[in-house]
Order: C-alpha cells, then sequence, then structure tokens
C-alpha cells in the first residue's frame, strides 16, 4: 500500500527574471519520511522552499499539499517552518524559552485566545521535545546559537505540524553539537512521526538519519531514499554534481560560507 504523500510537485518551473531559476522539478514527500536537500549556493533550495511554504506564487507546474492545490490549500497549522534567519536572534531580546515557545500558540489559535491549561502541557511538550526543558526559565538571549535554534524549533511544535521544514538549521549551531542536534531532529521524525523537510549542507554525515534525499542545481539531478543515495554516490554521482560528498562536514561547509560571504 502506498503512503500518504504530504507534498506533491509536477512539472515545476519558476523565474525572478529572465532565467529559469528551477527548471521541471517533481518531487513528492511521503508521511512519516525525513527529506535532505543539497545543493550548491544559489541553485534554487531556498525558493523551492517559498514555493512550498506559499511566499512565492507558481509560475509553472503544480503544488499539492495534503492533497490539495497549493491555491487553495488553507491549513498552514500542519506546517511548521524554522528559517535559517532564526538563529541570528537578538541576544539582547528579554524573552525566555518559555515565552517565545508560546508566542508561537497565537499561529493557531490567534492573538486574543485565553491561555488553556492544555497550553501549558503543549509548550512543555514542545520545549521537552527539543531538550531544553532545563532552560525554560532562561532569557534566550543566554543561550547559544544552536539551544536558540531548538527554542525556534520548540515554537513551531506548540501548533502541532505534520510537516516541518527548516532551512539551514545547523548554522549558528557549534560543530561539537550537531551531531545531538540530528538526534534531535531524529527523534522528531521517529517519535513524534513528524515529516521533516531540510535543506542542509550536512548530508554526507546524517545518512543515518534522513530518509530520502534531493540533489538540486536548477534541475532536480537526483532523488531517492537513503540507500539508493549511497549507491548513486559510489558511482561518481557527487562529481557529477560539482563536489565531493566527503567534503561535505559541517565544518567544511561552513567554513566556505563565511569564507564566500
Ligand atoms: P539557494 O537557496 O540554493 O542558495 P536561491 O533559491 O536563494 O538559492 O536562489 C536561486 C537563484 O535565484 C540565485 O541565482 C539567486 O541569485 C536568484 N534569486 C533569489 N532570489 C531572488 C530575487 N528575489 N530576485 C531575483 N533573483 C533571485
Amino acid at each position: 500500500m502506498s503512503k500518504e504523500l504530504i507534498i506533491q510537485i509536477s512539472g515545476l518551473s519558476y523565474r525572478y527574471e529572465k532565467e529559469y531559476v528551477l527548471e521541471d522539478i517533481n518531487l513528492s514527500v511521503q508521511k512519516g519520511s525525513f527529506l535532505g536537500i543539497v545543493g550548491p549556493n544559489g541553485s534554487g533550495k531556498s525558493t523551492l522552499l517559498k514555493l512550498i511554504l506559499g511566499l512565492l506564487k507558481t509560475q509553472q507546474g503544480e503544488i499539492k499539499l495534503f492533497n490539495e492545490e497549493i491555491s487553495r490549500f488553507k491549513e498552514w497549522e500542519r506546517i511548521g517552518f524554522v528559517s535559517q534567519k532564526a538563529n541570528s536572534f537578538n541576544t539582547g531580546f528579554p524573552a525566555t524559552v518559555y515565552e517565545v515557545v508560546k508566542s508561537g500558540l497565537t499561529k493557531k489559535i490567534g492573538l486574543f485566545h485565553h491561555f488553556k491549561k492544555e497550553d501549558q502541557q503543549t509548550i512543555l511538550e514542545a520545549v521537552d521535545s527539543v531538550g531544553l526543558l532545563p532552560f525554560l526559565k532562561r532569557n534566550i538571549g543566554e543561550l547559544s546559537g544552536g539551544q536558540q535554534q531548538r527554542v525556534f524549533i520548540a515554537r513551531s511544535l506548540v501548533s502541532k505540524p505534520e510537516l516541518l521544514i527548516l532551512d539551514e538549521p545547523t548554522v549558528g549551531v557549534d560543530a561539537q553539537n550537531v551531531r545531538s542536534f540530528y538526534d534531535m531532529l531524529g527523534d522528531l521524525n521517529k517519535r513524534l512521526g513528524i515529516t521533516l523537510m531540510l535543506v542542509t549542507h550536512d548530508i554526507g554525515t546524517i545518512t543515518d538519519k534522513v530518509t530520502h534525499v534531493a540533489c538540486l542545481n536548477k534541475h532536480l539531478h537526483f532523488h531517492g531514499n537513503t540507500h539508493e543515495f549511497e549507491e548513486q554516490n559510489k558511482n561518481g554521482l557527487a562529481a557529477f554534481y560539482g563536489y565531493d560528498l566527503h567534503l561535505l562536514t559541517h565544518e567544511h561547509a561552513h567554513g566556505h560560507e563565511h569564507g564566500g560571504r
């Protein structure tokens, strides 16, 4: 029996100006999967996420979310998104972990909602899921980049999303904490059953966490499960794709990024 599809993209092309930045993308995401999207800078990863999140309007091709054509889709609380910018949080901001996570509830129930007892439980569960219960009353500005990123993930979890989309979530995470960060994401996927989709530079080190990989560079060069990805990779996919997968470690990606900006 085939699994429920959370995202179905067919024949998707997009351009800001004359040149296409995405061309004929076909991609499906099954419920319960954990998809890692890789691609060099400027390969269209953010554009693809923005189209899926309805932040850009489709021009050619189709996107379906939970079997509904995106222009008719209304149940946005089923989708959580944590942007890359979340972890460049102003460290002087006077809010506790609890308060920041609580603010995520307004997405689901509106600004003038009366706080209920279950809400308190929901907040504590979300904070616990990202491993930050001991930091509940701490000011977010005192936390490390990786911990702040966990706070923003918890904030999106309070609306109990079925799909969570993350744009390079480990950019602000210290190299030694990247592994435990991915353990936490793997736990959200496995234990809570949340479908995950993330843009990452760490794919070479997390093939045990993701279930599927998509390699994007304007076109979708590869999409398949982790096993197929590793097989393809042995056959020189990375070389074809323009870089050596073994260099795609966290340290490399980040050294690269900082050097490039
Ligand atoms: P990635 O996330 O993989 O780095 P992007 O989706 O941000 O790639 O960008 C893909 C291409 O689209 C790049 O060439 C980029 O310069 C271009 N681009 C992105 N945003 C805009 C925009 N608002 N206007 C014009 N071009 C854009």
